[in-house]
């Protein structure tokens, strides 16, 4: 063994004690720190010869590379749709890479049995009967993406193509019908070569909506009645946080065949508020759910999950059997149900938070997330620089300024924003107006928060 790697075995707990140290004064930090990195980062050093050994390597990246890091999983960034990391979530992380599992399979291990039971809690904790059954992938865009790959298979299975051997130009064009479909369903058509182009984008409901309108999905339906679609229905627009009709949209199958999709990234968790669940209600009729984690469950990322009614079509897309790695039979392997092959343990940071916090510790997140935000759209709506784009519909605050939105001017209040270190906020551009994101969906937000992020707000927007 090389001396520093023997040195670190025989120093192992004083190693994972200094990094343990580390993480405990950045996170403790996390509330104060800017929140988005200052400046640009340092130039690039060679690849080390001699290694520097675990302390070393521990040094060197507090010093070089921990202060240009983002407080993203601090209170106050609310770019994009960031959740941060529940304390046991966290232990939960470490101790994934601690014990470093294969969750290929079972490989001698309890750990895949770990990962169904925590694919079952979820399962029930957004509303979903036992005929979904799920897996873990990396982000809602591959769960997404294997959504729309099992939707494809059923597509053959429908017009007698094994879409799996003949390839997908075998199935010729395949349709996705969608409202208000997030960037990451294109990218999808695009890996599973269905081509982007074949997206057909449905009408809204009018009055500043971003939900489908469902008889115009029923007019689209029935002119391509005789020949497999795929409809990618909406819960949760990163605008507006808008939710397609969903039970609607199921009732539709009683007449038209189509595979339903939903992305419901973030908005399958107004499931544990009742003042929002009927938001998701018909969520269990689809044939495919795309559900992130590392946003509102509040675990690191990367980790999504990914149901379906459709096991058995999904073994057909993905399993990889082969005399060392055995075949799908009984309760499949994960190798054979997702894009992966060798696969870290990433549902124990969720199994953490959910046996740390239950359903109620996770309902609390959600329901102070949109009381936040809600605060914070009254807020805008009270300053004279600003105005909503949209009302505040559950987590997410959709804002311009009042005056000349243009994209330099929005740019640079966004900028302003970053460069106070109090807080971040994202740009977009919603019904055609340049304007601003606050999403709130991290597990440490307060109302002192939220004042901060409005002065901030206030004060870059005279
Ligand atoms: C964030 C998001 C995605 C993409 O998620 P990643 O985890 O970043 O891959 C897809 N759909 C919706 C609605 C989202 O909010």
């Amino acid at each position: 063994m090389h001396r520093t790697l023997a040195g670190d075995l025989s120093r192992l707990p004083e190693l994972l004690q200094a990094a343990r140290d580390l993480a405990v004064r950045e996170v403790e930090g996390l509330a104060e720190r800017p929140v988005a990195a200052p400046g640009p980062p340092s130039g690039r050093a060679p690849l080390p010869d001699a290694g520097a050994g675990g302390d070393g390597a521990l040094a060197r990246f507090a010093e070089r590379w921990a202060p240009g890091f983002s407080g993203s999983a601090g209170p106050r960034y609310l770019g994009f749709v960031t959740g941060g990391a529940t304390p046991a979530a966290v232990a939960g992380d470490w101790l994934t890479s601690a014990f470093d599992q294969n969750l290929s399979g079972a490989g001698g291990s309890w750990a895949q049995e770990l990962e169904r039971e925590t694919v079952v809690w979820l399962r029930e904790l957004f509303g979903l009967g036992e005929a979904h059954s799920g897996a873990f992938v990396t982000g809602a865009t591959m769960s997404n993406t294997v959504g729309l790959a099992i939707g494809r298979e059923w597509a053959g299975e429908r017009l007698v193509v094994d879409v799996s051997r003949e390839g997908a130009a075998a199935l010729g064009p395949l349709e996705v019908l969608s409202g208000s479909p997030h960037s990451s369903i294109t990218k999808a058509m695009s890996v599973l070569g269905l081509g982007r182009d074949r997206l057909r984008r449905v009408p809204l409901l009018p009055g500043n909506r971003e939900a489908v309108d469902v008889a115009a999905l029923e007019a689209a339906l029935a002119e391509r009645a005789g020949r497999p679609v795929i409809v990618v229905a909406n819960a949760g627009t990163v605008n507006t946080v808008d939710f397609d009709d969903l039970r609607a949209i199921a009732a539709l199958k009683e007449r038209y065949d189509f595979w339903l999709h939903v992305d419901a990234a973030f908005g399958a968790f107004a499931a544990l508020s009742p003042e929002h669940a009927a938001l998701v209600d018909g969520l269990d009729a689809a044939d495919s759910v795309c559900v992130d984690l590392h946003k509102w469950l509040n675990v690191p990322y990367d980790a999504a999950v990914q149901f379906t009614r459709r096991r058995d079509l999904q073994v057909a897309v993905f399993h990889n059997a082969s005399p060392y790695l055995g075949g799908p039979e009984g309760e499949p392997d994960f190798l054979h149900l997702t894009p992966e092959n060798s696969r870290r343990l990433r549902a124990l940071p969720a199994w953490f938070s959910l046996v740390a916090y239950g359903r109620a510790g996770h309902r609390e997140i959600v329901e102070r997330s949109v009381d936040l935000a809600r605060r914070l759209g009254a807020g805008v709506d009270a300053l004279p620089g600003l105005r909503l784009l949209a009302p505040v519909r559950l987590n997410v605050v959709c804002f311009t300024l009042a005056a000349d939105p243009s994209p330099q001017r929005v740019a640079a209040l966004a900028r302003a924003v970053a460069e106070s270190g109090e807080a971040f906020v994202t740009p977009t551009v919603y019904g055609g107006v340049p304007g601003l994101r606050a999403a709130f969906s991290n597990w440490r937000t307060t109302a002192a928060d939220t004042d901060r992020v409005l002065r901030v707000l206030a004060a870059a927007s005279v």
